[in-house]
């Protein structure tokens, strides 16, 4: 199998609901997403999905919806309201907290479905980095 992967960085504020520690408080990464393919055969020249292809529409999406945003459990409208309030930003809300492990759910689970689905290539796993030391994969069933 031939896995072709794509890196893409992005700013995000997020705070987990009911952490033990630092993690309840409002703060920031610097995310660090790799994003997997593969593709039934490879396109009449030689690839799964072009690297370029990858970075415009799954790094389009990731501009518009979580780079220098707040991402939030839908729980924490209320401080979603505050600081949209104050800050103009559209909150991206998670039906759950905004753990690595969520968001890379999320990812693969319903974002990468709905904006890869005119190509043969398909996302398979996504890798998220919230600081360099620390990452989760999550892979297709
Ligand atoms: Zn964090």
């Amino acid at each position: 199998m031939i896995i072709c992967v794509r890196k893409i960085e992005f700013d995000s504020a997020h705070r987990l609901i009911n952490h033990e520690s630092k993690c309840r408080m409002l703060h920031g990464h610097r995310y660090v997403v790799e994003a997997s393919f593969c593709a039934k055969q490879l396109d009449d020249v030689g690839r799964v999905i072009d690297f370029g292809v990858i970075r415009e529409v799954l790094g389009s999406w990731i501009d518009e919806y979580f780079d220098h945003n707040t991402i939030l459990s839908i729980a924490d409208k209320k401080l979603g309201d505050e600081i949209s309030k104050n800050t103009q930003q559209k909150i991206y809300y998670l039906p759950n907290n905004p753990t690595a492990e969520n968001i890379a759910k999320h990812l693969l689970e319903e974002i990468c479905p709905k904006i890869f689905i005119n190509f043969d290539a398909e996302c398979v796993a996504i890798k998220l980095y919230e600081t360099p030391n620390c990452f989760v994969y999550v892979e297709k069933k």
